[in-house]
């Protein structure tokens, strides 16, 4: 393809782009998709010969686009969200168009010291002290494992990295029941093993138990097993639950143990400064995670991970093969050893593009709406008689359950809420995902996307309500 020929369907493409993120409200928000349909329709083997651009984007939109499900999508109230914007767009346009390798200052100075000044301004927004420095991982995943490597090699005072895990006593990591699931996969990654991941007990409100903690970790010690690092979780994924951070600081302050703070998806909105007092404790903490693509307009994949020792970190993972030495960079941060990938993507850029495109402001009176529709939603759950507000709002998430009168069975409850469930998204208006709170299914509802108004949050909760009416009436239909 020459480049007129690039430069046409560019613009064709942006055209198309456009008109789709203003329409999408009509399409359905999972894809409705029979499992294999897709695979079906495609070739077994690539073409030989090359085909035209225009029957390619055709079949995009006739094979591709029906099995999306469109995380944009304002009715979009599923997981978290995983939301983006126009300039997070236009920058990933031209992160495509540089097709840049930042693995080191030397082959993308601009990327390099980009990273470095944009994880500056983010921690600045979201209140992180001075003394942590940042940098730009793909996943929460990435960022939760290379946290517990970081601990894994204080712990083991760098031995592991050397000599590997054989002849060391167990090591220990420490979190709740609410933990995200990527602690334990983690936790195998690192050789730590899933056994050795303490789930320590929740509360009422499903955070994490100091004293439950403390004495797990007497306990360890007292077996001879290494407490090696504790995850405490601000905005959990189930139910959006906080851990107590100051206290459980204490106790790792206490027990010279690394803490690490997972807060992937809530961290953004502590660009809130009514929402600070949620960092209370950091003084404690040795990382932290916040994921930009989850909750602050920033496409997929840019996760924040914030250390308070990255040169540690770096000692543990530096590989230095002689093709790799920069001797020009060596007074920048090398940020192929913050993390496993050599080869990294120039995630910056959008959000560069980002932040200076909404300015704080705007992003946080975004982040203010999300969270009041939240709390609007809420107090219609509470009103209803037929639903129960089970957990939150938590930030821009709220669980319930639907209780019709007259069901008491729990077993019952339990199966009409996943009957619920499964209509709602296959209904297509508006998208939703379970959880369990004390082994129980309820079903969780998420605000976080761009062009979601409050009045999509309006709608989504009139389809649960006439699903949830339409499910009892036909079961009261004799059959
Ligand atoms: C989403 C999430 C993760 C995982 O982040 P990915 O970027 O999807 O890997 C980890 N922890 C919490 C609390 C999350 O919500």
């Amino acid at each position: 393809m020459d480049f007129e020929h690039f430069r046409d369907h560019a613009h064709q493409f942006v055209d198309w782009m456009a008109e789709y993120l203003g329409s999408m409200e009509q399409l359905p928000v999972r894809a409705q998709t029979a499992p294999g349909a897709i695979l079906d329709v495609l070739p077994t083997s690539a073409p030989e010969a090359g085909e035209a651009m225009s029957y390619i984007f055709d079949d995009f939109k006739r094979i591709i686009l029906p099995g999306v499900t469109h995380w944009q999508h304002p009715r979009f109230f599923a997981y978290f969200p995983a939301n983006s914007s126009p300039p997070s767009v236009l920058a990933e346009m031209l992160t495509a168009t540089l097709a840049a390798q930042c693995m080191l200052w030397e082959t993308s100075p601009a990327a390099n010291e980009l990273e470095t000044r944009m994880l500056g301004w983010l921690g600045e927004l979201i209140g992180l002290p001075e003394d942590f420095t940042g940098s730009l991982q793909d996943s929460g995943s990435s960022s939760n494992l290379v946290a517990l490597l970081a601990a894994r090699e204080r712990a083991s005072e760098g031995a592991v990295a050397i000599h590997g895990l054989s002849g060391l006593p167990p090591l220990a990591i420490y979190t709740s029941e609410e933990a995200h699931s990527s602690i334990e996969k983690a936790a195998k990654v690192l050789g730590v093993g899933a056994r050795h991941v303490r789930k320590i007990a929740i509360d009422d409100q499903q955070a994490m138990r100091p004293e439950e903690l403390a004495s797990t970790i007497a306990r360890d010690r007292a077996a001879g097993i290494i407490p090696t690092a504790v995850v405490a979780c601000i905005g959990a994924t189930g139910l959006g639950s906080v851990d107590p951070l100051a206290e459980i600081g204490q106790i790792c302050s206490r027990e010279g143990i690394y803490l690490h703070v997972d807060a992937a998806w809530a961290g953004s909105a502590l660009i809130l400064p009514e929402l600070r007092h949620y960092l209370a404790g950091i003084e404690h903490v040795d990382s932290f995670v916040l994921n930009p693509h989850k909750w602050l307009f920033t496409n997929f994949d840019c996760s924040a991970l914030y250390m308070r020792e990255p040169a540690a970190l770096a000692r543990a993972l530096a590989a230095n093969p002689a093709y790799l030495v920069s001797p020009d960079g060596a007074t920048m941060p090398e940020y192929r050893d913050w993390g496993v990938p050599l080869a990294r993507r120039f995630r910056a850029l959008k959000l560069w593009f980002v932040l200076r495109s909404y300015g704080a402001e705007t992003l946080r009176s975004m982040i203010r709406n999300h969270i009041a529709w939240t709390n609007g939603l809420a107090q219609q759950i509470r009103e209803e008689p037929t639903f129960e507000l089970v957990a939150g709002p938590r930030f821009a998430l709220v669980a319930f359950r639907f209780c019709p009168d007259g069901v008491t069975d729990e077993t019952a409850i339990d199966l009409l809420n996943e009957q619920l469930l499964a209509k709602i998204n296959s209904d297509g208006r508006t998208y939703l995902t379970r959880t369990t709170l004390n082994g129980r299914p309820v079903i969780r509802f998420s605000i976080g996307q761009t062009y979601t108004e409050a009045r999509h949050v309006q709608e989504g909760w009139n389809v649960v309500r006439e699903l949830a009416a339409g499910l009892m009436s036909s079961t009261a239909e004799p059959s």
